[in-house]
């Protein structure tokens, strides 16, 4: 994805946001992330959840969905006050970076 270091941050905060309400999964983060634009390849967003679930933020379990098995990850405790954090941050960012140069 073009511009992806600088818009990963996004999209660990979208997997954060998804992941403290209904939990997700890999393929359906994938295609939710497409729905907003971000292309975002199993490469990319694997890595991502695994290691956002070594810093704390998520837990993930083994589903059986029919034949497979899919890995779900919901929010920990400590991912969701990140969350509750990261909602400040995102509010004022967008104060400062898309209301004002919207009314300049
Ligand atoms: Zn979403």
């Amino acid at each position: 994805m073009k511009h992806q270091d600088l818009l990963s941050g996004f999209i660990r905060l979208h997997v954060l946001h998804h992941a403290s309400e209904e939990g997700l999964y890999g393929q359906w983060m994938i295609d939710e992330l497409a729905q907003h634009g971000y292309r975002v390849s199993p490469g990319t967003l694997y890595p991502m959840l695994h290691s956002m679930e070594r810093k704390g933020y998520l837990v993930s379990r083994t589903e059986r969905a029919g034949r497979t098995q899919r890995r779900v990850y919901r929010a920990t405790p400590y991912g969701i006050e990140a969350l509750a954090l990261a909602q400040e941050k995102i509010l004022e960012l967008f104060h400062e970076v898309v209301s004002k140069s919207a009314r300049s």
